[in-house]
């Protein structure tokens, strides 16, 4: 059978909207294509502001009778939703792979963290606490209470169409708020697969909603989202000019608002690192999801005395990458998500060999594979003007550059208005506690490349956005300090 059929069960073609599984009032529906091969492997509803209206309605009903359960009780509720996440991981995992592009081995990796969110957070469930304030009189008992904020509109981008969708609606669903759900129009299966398996694990109606609508329909979904009196809070995961729109939209309502934004992670390597480890670190780091996370290092800064050696290790690394469709085990570099990023990419770095950076490896589409591939792509020779510099790539492109101290290092790594991710590689211990406590980011990984968990809190600080993801800290957004003051005692 093929893959496909292999995730029938879990492949839906209509949306899920308070229990039940409908279509688009405008019966219209969009193709979702496999980036590897330009093949349809699914048609999801195109869904409007009507649609999506009518899953606040029940969304907000849901709220009534979920934020009322126990924390046991949802949490059960949640743990039942992730076995079931457990026990298809090879399901989840191929249309993740069919429906982004992402290597079928990076597919299960980023299931086994999408499901984890899930597990963690029905944990935590049962963790929400309050607490007594000792008064200032003594007729009056003071109480906090974390109570749910009501529904979240929760807004997700393509590269992690797993992943994105549970580090949220898990945090919310703990938090005892209902949410309403819109995937990105690249990748919108996964998230309709997961909606099938909160329906088998009894998860109420109207709280886990999904709602798919194609890329013309997005905007003024999203501003139904930011600006309806149902929503109480709404967290986006996607690009910093979206991210800023959503933000100004939501103003008007005061709402809660929890943004994951692009970064422009330095990845730092000094004269004392472990170069080798550094190699490897950087690899990963950087060709994951073929550079297509936001917390891909975008700005390799090398130390100017060992550079030559680390770009040598590196570019032995990079000619060792297999590239092709990733339903194949031995492919660890897929193909781009879509047209507009491969152009996007291909100018980059037109861009920068135009101003004077030297390709050691790459530098151009790997037409041989597809429409949509582009060759690892080592570069040196960066400079402040080009395009690459300034911006994050989102493409297997990795650009180096030198410096001389420390300090022009960390200069050139803060140098952004983004400030997601950062790395470095370093032995020296004094060095090791200065550098990481004045990287100007929220997420710093020091001689470790790869640094998600559902127990670390993800976020970042500049234009890279506002509030954490996982950890206990993930509950944050989804709920609110009541005081209660008991007086006349
Ligand atoms: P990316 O560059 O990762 O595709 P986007 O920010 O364009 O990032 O997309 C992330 C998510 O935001 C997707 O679900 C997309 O449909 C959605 N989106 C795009 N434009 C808007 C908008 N104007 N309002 C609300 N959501 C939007």
């Amino acid at each position: 059978r093929n893959l496909v059929q292999r995730a029938m069960h879990l492949l839906q073609d209509k949306a899920y909207v308070n229990g039940e599984w409908v279509t688009a009032a405008s019966k219209k529906t969009f193709e979702v294509k496999n980036p590897a091969t330009g093949e349809v492997v699914g048609c999801v509803p195109d869904m409007g502001v009507e649609d999506v209206q009518k899953a606040l309605e029940a969304a907000k009903v849901a709220y009534e009778s979920w934020h009322t359960k126990t924390g046991k009780e949802r949490s059960e509720l949640m743990k039942r939703w992730y076995y079931l996440m457990d026990q298809h991981h090879e399901e989840l995992s191929k249309l993740v792979c069919v429906e982004s592009g992402k290597p079928i081995c990076e597919s299960r990796g980023e299931v086994t963290y999408g499901n984890n969110f899930v597990e963690w957070f029905a944990e935590e469930a049962r963790r929400i606490r309050g607490e007594i304030i000792p008064s200032p009189s003594n007729n009056k008992k003071m109480l906090v209470e974390r109570q749910a904020i009501g529904v979240a509109a929760l807004i997700t981008p393509w590269n992690f169409p797993h992943a994105m969708i549970t580090r949220k609606a898990a945090a919310a669903m703990a938090s005892g708020c209902t949410c309403v759900i819109k995937p990105a129009e690249d990748s919108p299966l996964t998230a309709l697969a997961s909606a099938k398996l909160a329906e088998e694990a009894g998860i109420p109606k109207g709280v886990f909603n999904v709602i798919t609508s194609d890329k013309p329909n997005a905007s003024a979904v999203g501003k139904l989202l930011c600006t309806s009196d149902l929503v109480a809070g709404i967290s986006f995961t996607g690009s910093t000019e979206v991210g800023k729109l959503l933000f100004t939209q939501c103003a008007a309502g005061i709402k809660r608002v929890g943004l994951e934004l692009g970064g422009n992670a330095p990845f730092m390597v000094f004269s004392s690192a472990d170069l080798d480890a550094a190699a490897s670190g950087a690899l990963a780091c950087k060709f994951r999801n073929c550079g297509q996370t936001c917390v891909s290092a975008n700005r390799f800064l090398i130390q100017e005395d060992i550079h030559d050696e680390f770009v040598e290790k590196f570019a032995q690394k990079i000619k060792c990458l297999n590239m092709g469709n990733g339903i194949d085990e031995k492919v660890n570099v897929g193909p781009l998500v879509n047209k507009a990023q491969f152009e996007k990419v291909s100018k980059m770095v037109e861009d920068a060999v135009a101003k004077g950076a030297k390709v050691i490896l790459g530098g151009k589409p790997a037409t041989a594979y597809g429409e949509l591939y582009y060759e690892p792509t080592l570069l040196t020779h960066i400079s402040s003007d080009m395009e690459l510099y300034k911006e994050e790539v989102f493409g297997p492109v990795a650009t180096l550059i030198k410096f001389k101290t420390e300090e022009e290092g960390l200069a050139i790594a803060n140098g952004t208005q983004r400030g997601l991710a950062g790395y470095f590689y370093s032995q020296d211990v004094s060095q090791i506690f200065r550098v990481y406590n004045k990287l100007e980011c929220g997420m710093v990984g020091v001689n470790e490349g790869i640094i998600s968990a559902a127990e670390a809190p993800f976020g970042g600080i500049k234009e890279s956005g506002l509030g954490r993801e996982g950890s206990h800290h993930g509950i944050e957004d989804y709920t609110y300090y009541k005081y209660i003051c008991i007086g006349s005692l």
